[in-house]
């Protein structure tokens, strides 16, 4: 399927298959309908009811709707909760485009890598990966729209270099872009290396919760090579930090490089009624008044929500000449 994209139309991928990427309009590029902390071993589908579930989570997917999103990006990867079926329900209930992933979450010493990925190598994953790209998840007929993998908060471990290592190898063949938990320069920049030795072009890359780095100087850095800079945990605490950074991006010429988002939502199978479920309107009703207020303009306001989650998100081959 992949095969039928072209420049002259760039596509992203939801749970209903490609769209053009136009089509996202406003959206949310990080955020969780469901995820379970339980670990690698013994998660499944056996661990939440998917009627209960979007009992749930449903009103919040109506509320954004009402607020004019179209598109949420769910960003849990496969064996932390992922379910592409129920996302897929999700999608149907509520009118919002959702995006799914391919990919694993190497970061919390590894409790959410299956047993498989220690063994194998970043090829093998890859090719794990670009099988669900191509042929769709676990026979689902449902297709990751990225990469998800997450790193360790400090320099890159092993099993931090072969999920990135095989991200890199999955979107050289399928385009899809790579989404990085990630949060300090340290490791973002040691990924964005590795990304480098195998061809990958930085805005092939998300650094996601790079709001963690506290040196904005690594933050214009990154964008500057092409990078995205995700600040992507909003909430009201955090407002006066987001308005500054925005700000900063702006003088600077960098805010297409930047994305905003909440990283809220989290049903939590094993917790009653699935736990404290957290909304995602605070963006709508706190971060983006006070963006207006602080002068930027009605067009900054359109990239940060409309332009740059479909340029970050559009499936296209980012290359550059490499010795791989
Ligand atoms: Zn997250």
């Amino acid at each position: 399927m992949l095969a039928s994209c072209n420049i002259s139309e760039p596509k992203v991928i939801t749970v209903d298959g490609e769209m053009p990427a136009g089509a996202m309009g406003k959206t949310l590029t990080h955020e969780h309908l469901l995820v379970d902390f339980i670990g690698a071993d013994s998660t499944g589908y056996h661990r939440w009811n998917r009627d209960s579930v979007v009992e749930k989570v449903l009103p919040y997917l109506l509320e954004i709707k009402e607020m004019g999103y179209k598109t949420l990006v769910e960003c849990t990867p496969a064996y932390i909760g992922r379910d592409p079926e129920l996302l897929k329900i999700l999608s149907g209930k509520s009118g919002v485009q959702l995006m799914t992933n391919t990919g694993y979450y190497s970061a919390v010493d590894a409790k959410f890598i299956p047993e498989h990925a220690f063994n194998e190598t970043a090829s093998q994953l890859a090719e794990r990966w670009i099988d669900e790209a191509h042929n769709g998840i676990e026979g689902t007929g449902i297709y990751p729209g990225f990469i998800k993998i997450a790193v360790e908060r400090g320099p890159l471990k092993e099993i931090n270099r072969k999920v990135v290592k095989a991200a890199c190898i999955t979107h050289k063949e399928t385009g899809l872009t790579i989404m990085s938990h990630t949060g300090l320069a340290v490791p973002a920049f040691e990924q964005l290396e590795i990304l480098q030795e195998y061809g990958v072009h930085p805005s092939a890359f998300i650094w996601t919760h790079a709001h963690d780095e506290k040196d904005i100087e690594k933050h214009f850095e990154a964008a500057s090579m092409g990078a995205w800079v995700a600040f992507d945990n909003f909430n009201p605490d955090r407002l006066e930090r987001f308005v500054d950074f925005a700000q900063q991006m702006k003088k600077h010429g960098l805010l297409k490089k930047v994305l905003f988002s909440h990283d809220a939502g989290w049903y939590r199978p094993g917790e009653p009624g699935g736990g404290n479920f957290r909304g995602f309107t605070e963006i709508e009703e706190i971060l983006i008044p006070a963006l207006e207020e602080s002068g930027l303009s009605q067009q900054d306001m359109h990239m940060l929500f409309v332009d740059n989650p479909a340029r970050a998100f559009q499936v296209e081959k980012r290359l550059i000449n490499s010795s791989y």
